[in-house]
């Protein structure tokens, strides 16, 4: 199974995509934790995408693409991987389709973790990351209503769109993604 978990954060994606991987057995790719860790190490990958992780905004289309591309070319992919966060932009999601077609996989579904702004913030705030102050928050979820939000129509089109009720607990979310996708 091949999945792409949507949302802005807050949406509960990293959750859901921490069960779904155990659920599957399959791995997550989560592009925000791979961009926090790098930040934290200093690698040069950190040191290129700090402001723009810091400052709520989206790391380059070409920086993310490379990166994807080498995250599914190590083995442990191959039988299938949960993405938390990835596609961001509709360049990503196309450029995503024709990697996939060239490793000879595809894109099962692209789950939707709809919730509502004001529980975004919330939930954003409840936690204690540092790139989750309110302004940064709310540029988040300015840049993801700009930003992603084109690429569920996207989904939508080639009719592989699961939209979740993200305002649920966990489990119910979980159960209602598990449904949706049948597994
Ligand atoms: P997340 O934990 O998924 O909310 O990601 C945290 C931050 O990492 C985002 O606010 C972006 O700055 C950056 N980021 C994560 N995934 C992507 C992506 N697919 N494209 C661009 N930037 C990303």
């Amino acid at each position: 199974m091949r999945v792409c978990i949507l949302g802005p954060t807050g949406s509960g994606k990293g959750t859901q995509a921490g069960l779904l991987s155990q659920h599957l057995h399959i791995p997550t790719i989560s592009t925000g934790e791979i961009l926090r860790q790098a930040i934290e190490s200093g690698s040069d990958l950190g040191q290129q995408v700090k402001t723009f992780v810091e400052q709520g905004e989206l790391v380059l289309d070409e920086t993310m693409i490379t990166l994807i591309r080498d995250r599914l070319l190590q083995a442990d992919t191959a039988q299938g991987w949960v993405m938390d966060g990835y596609p961001r932009t509709a360049f990503q999601a196309e450029e995503l389709d024709f990697l996939l077609e060239e490793l000879g996989q595809r894109l099962d579904r692209a789950i939707w973790l709809e919730v509502s702004e004001g529980q975004l913030v919330n939930r954003s705030l409840e936690r204690s990351r540092s790139d989750d102050q309110l302004e940064v928050v709310q540029r988040r979820i300015q840049v993801f209503q700009e930003r992603t939000q084109p690429i569920l129509e996207y989904y939508e089109m080639k009719q592989r769109l699961l939209r979740i009720n993200g305002e649920q607990s966990p489990t119910g979310v979980s159960q209602s993604i598990y449904q949706g996708l049948g597994v």
